[in-house]
């Protein structure tokens, strides 16, 4: 039987890794939006679009670019990768000038239509999974049978951005404009701060990872 289950929220919660963890631990496949949007801006990037001037990016450029993209994505969780023409971009999807780039693409309701139609076809091939955004309890999937808004405090999602950032041998200090600034572009057009009507909140700010999975998978069981 069918079995979505829904994970928003803001980066530096953990939602990525818990969401993953989850999938592994029922069995389920995994979709990780967040990656879609950076596919599609890298997409764009590699096709000549200068979205370091959005002014001058037309909508209808980035939706028919985003029509013909040759995206391949595993939605096995314990092999997550993603692959534009068959070269992976797993990694390539991480960097600083794809993550100040996604807004372009985010910001605007065309181009978010066509990625959640992306993602509902990809829910339909595969109907026991786990997906992760912000706004799949919302908009993508508000019919999924568990819907969970992890949220944390800014400071310690900060703290763990920064970790994040480190590991991947990326500038630490670019922390506020990456966490905080994207906050506020990303508000926009989906409000992933405040659950919706039927939504569960799990603020994550005091839990490890670890103790957050278990809250999670007993929301789902309940
Ligand atoms: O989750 P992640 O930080 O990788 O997402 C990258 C960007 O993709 C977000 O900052 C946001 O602009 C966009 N996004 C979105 N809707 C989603 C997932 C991601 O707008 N469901």
């Amino acid at each position: 039987p069918r079995l979505v289950i829904a994970i928003d929220g803001p980066s530096g919660t953990g939602k990525s890794t818990v969401a993953r963890w989850v999938a592994q631990e029922l069995g389920l496949s995994y979709l990780d939006t967040g990656a879609n949007y950076r596919a599609a801006t890298l997409w764009c990037m590699k096709n000549g679009l200068d979205l370091a001037h959005p002014e001058n990016v037309q909508t209808q450029d980035i939706t028919e670019l985003i029509t013909k993209m040759p995206l391949a994505q595993d939605l096995n969780p314990n092999n997550v990768s993603l692959a534009l023409n068959g070269q992976d971009i797993t990694e390539a999807i991480r960097t600083d000038e794809v993550t100040a780039n996604v807004s372009v693409l985010s910001t605007r309701p065309e181009v978010r239509e066509h990625l959640v139609q992306l993602q509902r076809q990809a829910i339909e091939a595969r109907p026991r999974i786990v997906v992760e955004g912000r706004d799949i309890t919302t908009v993508v999937a508000p019919d999924a049978q568990a819907r969970i808004l992890l949220t944390a405090s800014p400071e310690i999602r900060m703290a763990r951005r920064r970790q994040q950032l480190r590991e991947t041998h990326q500038d630490p200090t670019k922390v506020e404009s990456d966490v905080l600034e994207r906050d506020a572009k990303d508000s926009a057009l989906v409000d992933f701060m405040t659950p919706a009507d039927g939504v569960a909140e799990i603020d994550s700010t005091n839990l490890s990872l670890e103790d957050t999975v278990t809250v999670v998978l007993a929301e789902i069981q309940r």
